[in-house]
């Protein structure tokens, strides 16, 4: 069963999507990324693909490969990297190599300002490492040698077949350009504010060096769009403008998100909101690290609005409850976190053993208020008790009633019966087995156990 999968086959999963208020997905052309035997679509009816960025100095590699891999094993499907100077230039095949070497296949994305037509073309190795060139259009270079180094860069990626990201950012903004459109809206006849004149320059900025690129030799294919902000609202007027005006795929992200829940609420408004609409088909979550905190941090915040909006899955998601004045214990917070950071631990292994294990539901519950009609509507769920009832733990599994547990082991006993019933769903026997039945390791004996839970 495999409920949430967006698809777009319009039959199924994504007609129960349409149904619920979605846009269909925008036609976008299909870009593909690759490195080796490794290939990432973006765009067409490729799913939304989830990326990221370094935070490493390039050309410490050691450093950058290790992020790099940490990045991948958390599911980013491309990992971008600064190549600010020679060094970070000279650093990028070293790296590849690194990676390959451990079997961390991630698409590598240089991502360049100022300088790129000279590092592309002073660094052949660097070039023919990086699978895609990220090119910022208001930063190639002042005057007159912006179309020549704009124009360098298109040809290295032409000679070596790599795709671009025109990637526009009103703090960056090609100054010319804009200036140029502030004259010419000062003249007309209804000129516009000069919000809307910078939302169209952006916009501008981007097709037009898209179309540059193509002049250029670039195939249409190879190209993708990003036209960036750090303001929700004007993100999202931004890229419908965009989405409008061409059929080139587009990578989100509202730039400069912040830091922590400002950083994640910011992302998720802009980017839900243009997900709903049918609009991206990349993005990328640009939070702020809190002092000490993993940088793959961006890539869980990603997966989590594309899962929570049932556009893709990537790992079982838990519900639970926030808890009130019915739990007067921190345990069920606790039993939440502990399994959600189990199922998230596991999902590597069981990726390759359960095909479709990442659409699983579970539901960790704080009473009997709600918890056992939410746990009924999870794949699999525990209600745990609130304060003054009785001190068990019911199991509800595919909408039953199950086992009961108590004592001071039910984490593990738990999660005992959740990994029992990935094996009998998603394993290879799976369909041979019943699923409604407990494994051995859980006790169907309410008096098992030796500790009262605390309530
Ligand atoms: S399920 Fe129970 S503990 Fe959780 S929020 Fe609802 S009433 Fe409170």
């Amino acid at each position: 069963m495999n409920r949430h999968t967006f698809d777009r086959s319009n039959s199924g999963p994504e007609r129960e999507l349409l149904a619920a208020g979605a846009s269909p997905r925008r036609a976008a052309r299909t870009m593909h990324v690759r490195w080796g035997r490794r290939e990432v679509r973006i765009g067409g009816d490729a799913p939304i693909v989830v990326q990221s960025m370094t935070n490493t100095p390039t050309a410490d590699v050691e450093a950058t490969a290790a992020q790099v891999a940490a990045l991948a094993r958390a599911g980013s499907e491309l990992v971008r990297i600064t190549v600010n100077d020679a060094a970070a230039a000279a650093a990028v095949a070293p790296l590849r190599e690194r990676l390959d070497r451990m079997g961390v296949d991630v698409p590598l994305v240089g991502d360049f300002h100022y300088n790129g037509h000279k590092l592309l073309t002073r660094h052949p190795d660097c070039a023919r490492a990086l699978s895609k060139y990220r090119i910022n259009p208001g930063n190639v270079g002042p005057g007159r040698k912006r179309e020549d180094n704009f124009a360098r860069m298109i040809e290295v990626a032409c000679a070596n077949d790599r795709p671009v990201r025109i990637g526009v950012n009103w703090g960056s903004l090609d100054q010319v350009l804009l200036a140029r459109m502030m004259d010419e809206n000062a003249v007309a006849t209804q000129p516009r504010d000069g919000q809307a004149v910078l939302r169209e320059a952006l916009v501008v900025s981007a097709i037009e060096n898209a179309e540059r690129a193509v002049a250029l030799g670039l195939p249409r294919d190879a190209i993708c769009l990003s036209a960036k902000v750090s303001q929700v609202q004007e993100l999202i007027a931004v890229y419908r403008m965009l989405a409008r005006r061409c059929d080139w795929p587009l990578h989100l992200g509202l730039t400069e998100a912040g830091m922590g829940s400002k950083g994640i609420v910011a992302s998720t408004a802009a980017l839900a909101i243009l997900l709903q609409q049918g609009i991206g088909d990349t993005i990328r979550i640009s939070l702020t690290p809190e002092p000490g905190g993993e940088r793959t941090r961006e890539v869980v915040v990603a997966q989590e609005i594309l899962q929570t909006m049932g556009l893709r899955m990537f790992a079982p998601q838990v519900t639970s409850c926030p808890g009130c004045g019915r739990t007067d214990s921190t345990f069920f917070q606790e039993l939440a976190a502990s399994i959600q950071g189990w199922l998230r631990d596991s999902m590597p292994e069981w990726k390759k053993r359960y095909p479709g294990v990442e659409t699983l539901q579970v539901a960790v519950m704080g009473c009997v208020v709600n918890g056992p009609g939410e746990s009924r509507h999870a794949d699999i769920g525990i209600s745990l008790p609130g304060s003054g009832e009785t001190p068990v733990a019911p199991v509800f599994i595919d909408g039953e009633r199950s086992v009961t547990l108590r004592g001071d082991h039910i984490a593990e006993e738990f999660e005992a019966i959740v990994a029992g019933y990935v094996e009998r769903r998603f394993g290879a026997d799976a369909g041979s087995a019943a699923t409604g039945s407990p494994p051995p390791s859980s006790s169907s004996n309410p008096s098992a156990g030796t500790q009262t839970l605390q309530s």
